[in-house]
């Protein structure tokens, strides 16, 4: 009976590796290819366009099998762990040539979305964070997160699975590794926002390892970085001496905001496509490297609390602001810096060529002309920064010396290290080179003595030196001159003993040299793993100079200013302006406005129409605050900030037309959570909140939200809405001051000025909305009158939450009023009727007639009423 094949010393090698990784797909190499059996082929093949082939296809059991030869396999591998796979890379551990039996394999490396380092998934300037999570019997949760490609690791306890949530969205992790004490509805609620889960519990953390947890001094965050530390250890098998000492943080050392906020204000990434174009990102962006790219990234996200730490960015941006040439000095120097974190990944890891050596050195020699720039500023400034600035010259000066200019990518076949850096290698490239010379010295004699003049010594791989003749000189040749080798169609090629002799001497060499050549780069790259940390630490500096002069740049391009931070509780703008908004729409038609809340006002209630600017005034401040909390310039004339410890950012669901998920019940819960939480350090954004239900339903809750604020919260509060009823509310509380975009009505058009004014909004601009849609004017005036007759009606009947509220307290009416009220009633039956019986009989016309009769426009927002009246109009036919 023949042999099965899943049966056969591969396959049984082959099932004893996979169980180990059971969830990830098995990479393994047979020869020059990668191989997938099974179920990983199946699915591979399908994921990675690869062809579906069978191992022994005419077995009984023929096994499902694609591969890809190994060079090209990166490209498979970022392919499935950008859409969220882990990839095992199982290699042949020895020489195929050279083994007894079946192939020593092992897996070198189990690649997953949070490990990767080297591949085109990582962006240069976005850090690849990988985060992990346990829990006590405290109820805390200890969460830690690194950067393999960088080595940074942090970590921190945190106190609710909503605040761990939050720290991994705002990381952007991919991937989050949990032991045994996070339970399953925990791990749901990560995999529900697609971030990958892994399982590890800890053990004992490798000695070499065990320095990076010394300073921690909370058992639980230790515990986390170590858990942490073991997954990393277990998947790499590879050096992680770039790992940095982990650090904790707190969340509450700097401005916190949450995920959700982040996204309303599109700080790094767009509402519309997740990308930075259109971010506070993008516009602040001017870094020249890759490590200030990333940085200025972290400072987005973790604004400042601390007065003296922001002043101290604020003085180092004003001082570049002031220099402006040797700002665009810095610059031209800061963009021949590579990217020096990435590289000492890559030291540690044992991946870095000769490429990455001749880039770490040119960035080496970038620091004092750095330098030099800055020893022209104020040294009170820079100081401090300049005499950081190491510019590691031993390697700097070791990779001149050793290293070639232009080396290959290829670090094991030669030609990387430099003509005298050492004396053997020197021996062995004479003997190539002396070898070389006396075959040209041969090619040239030997045809002095044929007389053939095309005779040729040429080389290949399989056969080595030869000389080679065409076959019309053939006849020249001497009898017994040559031994004959082998037959071309054109020619014959030759050899001689002397030659051959020549030869294994030049082979030898070669062989020998390129052995030396990569034993010595091996060496030259554990020199440098030795101060891996000091070039971390310049990696820093760099960036650190490359966001401040980023800021500087910004500043200038934009018109920023130096706000004053406040101790006391008020904010004073002037001219200010929502940076992004005005970087799309040009400088001169953005309107500035000023933003006034002295000491005792705590909550501005914002009326205006709709797309007159509302939400952009909210989220400019917002943006002001964390520009200012960063250490940036901020967007106005004048600015005068107290410092905030939280903003939170609502946006009613109605409104939150571009995420299009928002229910109202989450427009709640985040509400709650911004009132729960707020503090009156904090700062609350709340954008027409109440508008995800009925009229009444809506406007209460906004009233109650807002007096909840100003009697128990104290956050300064921007509240917007287009209840306007809500405007009478300053009448009652003290601190709420009402603004409104200002409008003007211009032969029955609507022109918004985008300038915020004092005092309440006079009215609701629905209709003028549908007006500039472009529906038609007889649509257009039926609205307007059944506006008018309903504002009629409900002045007489009082329907309005607030006012009867109010007026309750007022004098009871005089008996007249309610006289008249009647007569209005008498009078719109009267209308009504009068125009039902106007009307042509048209089924269509009568429907919707019926329905404009019977709808509760008071009910409907304003986008409602579109929708609706675009409705209508489809039903009457669009003329
Ligand atoms: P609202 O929230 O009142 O409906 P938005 O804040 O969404 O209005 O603004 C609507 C549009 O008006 C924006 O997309 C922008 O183009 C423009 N806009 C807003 N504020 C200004 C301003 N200060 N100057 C110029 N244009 C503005
Ligand atoms: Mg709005």
């Amino acid at each position: 009976m023949p042999q099965k094949t899943s049966d056969t010393p591969m396959m049984q090698q082959y099932m004893a590796i996979k169980k180990d990784y059971p969830d990830a797909f098995l990479f393994y190499r047979i020869g020059d290819f990668y191989e997938l059996f099974y179920d990983d082929a199946i699915k591979g093949a399908q994921i990675l366009e690869l062809t579906l082939t069978s191992r022994s296809h005419n077995a009984t059991d023929p096994i499902p099998m694609c591969g890809m030869p190994h060079h090209a396999v990166q490209n498979y591998v970022d392919i499935l762990i950008e859409k969220g796979y882990k990839v095992a890379i199982c290699e042949q551990m020895e020489d195929p040539r050279l083994a007894k039996g079946m192939v020593k394999r092992e897996v070198i490396q189990l690649i997953t979305p949070g490990t990767v380092t080297d591949s085109n998934v990582n962006e240069a300037k976005s850090n690849n964070y990988l985060t992990a999570l346990t829990t006590d019997d405290t109820k805390l949760f200890g969460f830690a997160y690194t950067d393999l490609s960088t080595g940074e690791l942090k970590t921190s306890h945190l106190d609710s699975l909503e605040a761990v949530i939050n720290e991994v969205v705002n990381l952007q992790s991919k991937e989050i590794v949990v032991d045994q004490s996070i339970d399953e509805r925990i791990q749901d609620s990560f995999k529900k926002l697609n971030i990958m889960v892994s399982h590890q519990n800890k053990i004992e953390v490798k000695a070499e390892l065990s320095y990076l947890t010394q300073s921690l001094t909370e058992k639980l965050e230790k515990s986390t970085v170590e858990t942490l530390l073991t997954y990393i250890t277990v998947t790499q098998k590879r050096s992680l001496a770039h790992l940095q000492k982990a650090v904790a943080y707190e969340p509450s050392y700097y401005l916190r905001m949450d995920h959700y906020s982040k996204y309303n204000l599109e700080l790094t990434r767009s509402i519309r496509s997740g990308k930075k174009q259109g971010t506070l990102l993008w516009l602040l962006d001017e870094t020249r490297t890759a490590m200030g790219g990333r940085l200025l990234k972290q400072w987005l996200d973790r604004p400042l609390i601390q007065k003296k730490q922001i002043e101290d960015r604020q003085i180092k941006v004003a001082e570049l602001l002031d220099h402006y040439f040797e700002r665009s000095n810095l610059q031209d120097e800061l963009v021949k810096v590579y990217d020096l974190e990435r590289l000492a990944g890559r030291v540690a890891f044992g991946s870095v060529n000769g490429r990455d050596l001749i880039q770490l050195k040119t960035s080496l020699r970038q620091i004092p002309k750095i330098q030099h720039v800055l020893s022209d500023l104020d040294d009170k400034v820079f100081g401090e920064m300049l005499a950081k600035l190491d510019p590691v010259d031993d390697i700097a000066d070791l990779i001149e010396r050793s290293i070639v200019d232009e080396p290959p990518i290829s670090v094991t076949e030669g030609n990387v290290i430099k003509d005298g850096y050492n004396a053997q290698l020197d021996k062995y490239r004479d003997a190539m080179t002396n070898g070389k010379k006396w075959m040209a010295e041969l090619e040239a004699s030997e045809r002095k003595a044929t007389g053939i003049r095309n005779l040729k010594v040429g080389y290949n791989k399989v056969f080595g030196y030869y000389i080679e003749i065409t076959k019309t000189n053939l006849g020249n040749v001497p009898e017994g001159r040559y031994e004959r080798k082998q037959t071309l169609t054109n020619a014959e090629r030759f050899i001689t003993p002397a030659l051959k002799e020549k030869e294994s001497l030049i082979l030898e060499a070669e062989d020998k040299s390129t052995t030396l050549e990569y034993e010595l780069f091996t060496k030259i790259r554990e020199q440098i793993k030795q101060v891996i940390d000091r070039l971390q630490k310049l990696a820093k500096q760099v960036a650190t100079l490359d966001v401040l002069q980023s800021f500087a740049v910004v500043s200038e391009n934009y018109h920023f200013i130096k706000p004053t931070l406040t101790k006391n509780h008020s904010i004073d703008i002037v001219g200010g302006r929502h940076p992004v908004v005005e970087k799309v729409m040009g400088r001169q038609s953005y309107v500035p406005n000023d933003v006034k809340m002295a000491d005792n006002v705590d909550i501005l209630l914002i009326t205006g129409p709709n797309m007159s600017g509302k939400s952009t005034y909210m989220r400019q401040l917002a943006l002001t605050v964390v520009l200012a909390q960063m250490g940036c310039f901020v967007p106005a004339e004048s600015a005068t900030l107290p410092i905030f410890d939280q903003i939170f950012t609502r946006i009613g669901a109605a409104d939150d037309l571009i995420a299009g998920q928002s229910t109202f019940m989450v427009e709640m819960q985040e509400a709650n959570r911004a009132i729960q939480n707020a503090t009156p350090q904090s700062l609350i954004l709340f954008d027409e909140i109440g508008r995800g239900t009925a009229t009444y339903d809506g406007m209460a809750l906004a009233q109650a939200i807002i007096e909840f604020v100003h009697n128990h919260v104290h956050a300064k509060t921007l509240f917007s809405t287009h209840y306007h009823e809500l405007t009478v509310l300053d009448q009652t509380l003290t601190k709420l001051k009402n603004v409104h975009v200002g409008a003007v009505e211009k032969d029955g058009d609507l022109v918004f000025l985008h300038k915020m004014e004092d005092g309440p909004a006079d009215k609701s601009y629905g209709i003028h909305v549908a007006k500039l849609a472009g529906m038609p004017e007889e649509l257009l005036g039926r609205a307007d009158k059944i506006l008018k007759r309903l504002e009629i009606k409900n002045k007489d009947t009082d329907q309005t939450l607030v006012n009867a509220e109010i007026k309750s307290k007022k004098v009871e009416e005089p008996a007249e009023d309610v006289q008249e009220k009647q007569n209005h009633k008498t009078s719109e039956v009267d209308e009504q009727l009068a125009l039902f019986q106007t009307e042509p009989a048209d089924p269509q016309g009568e429907e919707v007639l019926a329905q404009i009769r019977n709808s509760n426009l008071m009910s409907m927002t304003p986008m409602d009423v579109m929708n609706q009246l675009y409705k209508w109009q489809k039903k009457l036919g669009n003329k």
